[in-house]
Parts: C-alpha cells; sequence; structure tokens
C-alpha cells in the first residue's frame, strides 16, 4: 500500500515504520521516465522507497518559470503507484518552510558560480538547502539523482561529504527519448519546431563525443559546429570542463571530461550534458 505523506507528521509516521534500505528520490513533480528510471533504480537497491515531489520556489529565479511549471498530480501519482513507489511525501511550500524564506541556507560555493549558477544566480544554494531538509526529514540510506543535472549531483555530492550527512549518492545515467532528446518536465513547453530544433543540443554532443579522442581542441569545435549551424538555438554555454572542478580543461589534457551544454529554444532554456573521456588513453 502507497502511503501519500502531506505533513511532517505523516512522513515521520511513514518512515519510522520503513523496513531496510531506505532510498529517496527527489523530484519537482511533472514526473517522466527519466524520474521513473531514478525510482526503478531505488527499487532495484533498496526495501523502501521514497519520492518526493515538491516544487522548490527557493531554486528559481524572479524572471524564471515557477508559475508556468508543469504541475500534474494526478499523473505523477499513478507513476508513483505503477513504479511500486512505497512513500510519496508531496508536501506544500508551508510544510517545508513553515517560517517563510529560510534565512540560513546552504551555499554551494564556487562551484554553485559557475554554468547553471552563472545564469542562474542563487539557483544552487536555494537546491542545496532543499536537498539538506528533505534529506533530514526522510534520513535515507541513500538518494538517487540524475546525471541530466550533472552540475547538480556533483554539487549534492559535496555538500553530502563536505558536511558529513552520512548517505549514499547515487548516480543515474540520462534517459532520452528514442531521437536522443535528453527527458525533462520543460520538454512540455516545446512547440512541434521548438521540438524538432532541440535536437540540436544531443547533436551537438554526439559530435564532440565522437571527437572525443583526438582532444580537446577537436571536440569543443565538433560539438560548436553543430550548434552555431542551428540560428533557432540561443546558446547560453557550450563547455568540456573537468567533471569534478568544472573547470575549461586545456588543449593538452587527456582524461574525464563534461561537455555540458545550456540553450534557449523558443521559450525554453534546456541543458544536457555528456560524460567523455577525452585523447587517447596513455601506454600502460
Ligand atoms: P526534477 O524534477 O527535474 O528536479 O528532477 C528530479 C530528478 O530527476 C533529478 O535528480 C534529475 O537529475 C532527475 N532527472 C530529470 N530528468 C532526467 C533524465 N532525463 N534522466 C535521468 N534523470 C533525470
Amino acid at each position: 500500500m502507497q502511503i501519500v505523506a502531506r505533513t511532517r507528521a505523516d512522513l515521520a509516521a511513514a518512515r519510522a515504520a520503513a523496513p531496510g534500505r531506505v532510498g529517496v528520490v527527489m523530484t519537482m513533480g511533472a514526473l517522466h521516465e527519466g524520474h521513473a528510471e531514478l525510482v526503478r533504480e531505488a527499487r532495484r537497491t533498496c526495501d523502501t522507497v521514497i519520492v518526493t515531489i515538491f516544487l522548490n520556489p527557493l531554486q528559481f529565479g524572479p524572471a524564471e518559470d515557477l508559475a508556468r511549471y508543469p504541475r500534474t498530480f494526478d499523473a505523477d501519482l499513478a507513476l508513483c503507484t505503477r513504479e511500486g513507489v512505497d512513500v510519496v511525501f508531496a508536501p506544500g511550500p508551508d510544510v517545508v518552510y513553515p517560517d517563510g524564506d529560510p534565512g540560513v541556507r546552504v551555499s554551494a560555493g564556487r562551484l554553485g558560480e559557475v554554468l547553471e549558477g552563472r545564469s542562474r544566480p542563487g539557483h544552487f544554494d536555494g537546491v542545496l538547502t532543499v536537498v539538506a531538509k528533505l534529506l533530514h526529514l526522510t534520513h535515507p540510506d541513500a538518494a538517487y539523482f540524475g546525471q541530466k543535472d550533472a552540475q547538480q549531483l556533483l554539487i549534492i555530492r559535496r555538500m553530502v561529504r563536505d558536511l558529513d550527512f552520512g548517505c549514499e549518492i547515487l548516480a543515474v545515467p540520462t534517459v532520452r527519448e528514442p531521437d536522443g532528446l535528453a527527458m525533462s518536465s520543460r520538454n512540455r513547453y516545446l512547440t512541434p519546431l521548438d521540438r524538432e530544433v532541440a535536437l540540436t543540443l544531443v547533436r551537438s554532443l554526439r559530435a564532440g563525443e565522437a571527437a572525443a579522442a583526438e582532444g580537446a581542441s577537436a571536440v569543443r569545435r565538433a560539438a560548436r559546429a553543430v550548434l552555431v549551424a542551428e540560428p533557432l538555438v540561443l546558446v547560453d554555454y557550450l563547455v568540456l570542463v573537468h567533471p569534478e572542478s568544472l573547470e575549461d580543461v586545456p588543449e593538452w589534457y587527456s582524461g574525464p571530461g563534461l561537455l555540458a551544454v545550456a540553450a534557449r529554444v523558443g521559450t525554453t532554456r534546456l541543458i544536457d550534458n555528456a560524460p567523455l573521456t577525452v585523447g587517447r588513453p596513455g601506454p600502460a
């Protein structure tokens, strides 16, 4: 039997009764197959699976899409039921932030100021603050996050390590539509034309991946060539960075890299990324 908890008391009661290893998947609702894959991974490795559905106002800037973000609670619950979720925690903002905007927040530091953080100031402090609260409230053994939001995943890992949260953070690869578009709740905003144009992002990443053995400059060149050929994609950033420091890798670099892109298509801001190995492996 699935429990739907709306209050802290409901959640505490469900958590106290939860058997074995507990896994949590945190979401903002408008669930899709990407979220379902996180749940399935949790289901495979945990005895109790908790999904949180909370549209966190703290991580949206004043000019961002909080008001129009899709709200599909009934369909979200149906997906959770289908995937065998034990507890759905769906609090309102008054439950998560009973005193209004929290005066004290978790700071993402330098890693929160680059890439997404540069375009969305304060975003990662808002993410970390709610993730910290939800980790305290759900008290899981493991929490599952998508590689789709690579910078978020990295910063959450750092918070859990730096601040001794003591739970495992597990990554799940990006789930894509059959044509390659990364699944996202924001894909619902795309018109049929936008939807076609949006494929440029994954094509750009694929071109970068195909050039990976030739080194960093080749990756950047190949990925950029695809993006600039599509005038309807307004590029925010396209970077090849080290996956831990998020700093640009130098031309001579070989090793793990993260090719990451953010762009506006129509009225929708999309992000995607590809982890890759840059350069040729040296002699063993
Ligand atoms: P969101 O509801 O967009 O905040 O996402 C909740 C969680 O689902 C985050 O850990 C995301 O990284 C993850 N997620 C979103 N889209 C995908 C996807 N296409 N593949 C894998 N994970 C995803």
